[in-house]
């Protein structure tokens, strides 16, 4: 056996320090709990803000992309088939090429579209 320990575990030093260990364990492991709760509490509040900042911002651009995107009723009408050049009357773009097809096709067949078109 080793007399050291034997004389460590009987001395009444450590006996009182075990005692006061054991007495102040219970509030320092409650005052631990608390602060460790405050500074938790402050970070996830920090981070929630955070978070809800970032979101707020994503839902802003999103909203600003959609104000700019045309509408369903615009879009229709850019897309709506029409047998006329555009505004500019430019000569090269699709519809002013489509335009000058469709009144050739009306002059030879009565119809804008070429014969046996699908459309
Ligand atoms: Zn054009």
């Amino acid at each position: 056996m080793m007399p050291y320990l034997t004389d460590v575990r009987q001395s009444p030093t450590l006996d009182a320090a075990a005692v006061l260990l054991a007495d102040a364990w219970g509030p320092a492991l409650a005052a631990s709990y608390r602060l460790g709760w405050h500074d938790g509490h402050r970070r996830g509040h920090a981070a929630a803000e955070a978070d809800m900042a970032a979101s707020w911002h994503d839902l802003w651009l999103h909203v600003q992309a959609t104000m700019r995107s045309p509408r369903h009723a615009e879009l229709i009408e850019r897309r709506r088939l029409t047998h006329d050049p555009c505004p500019a009357r430019c000569g090269r773009c699709s519809a002013c090429i489509h335009a000058e097809h469709a009144a050739a096709n009306l002059a030879r067949y009565g119809r804008p579209d070429y014969p046996g078109a699908t459309r």
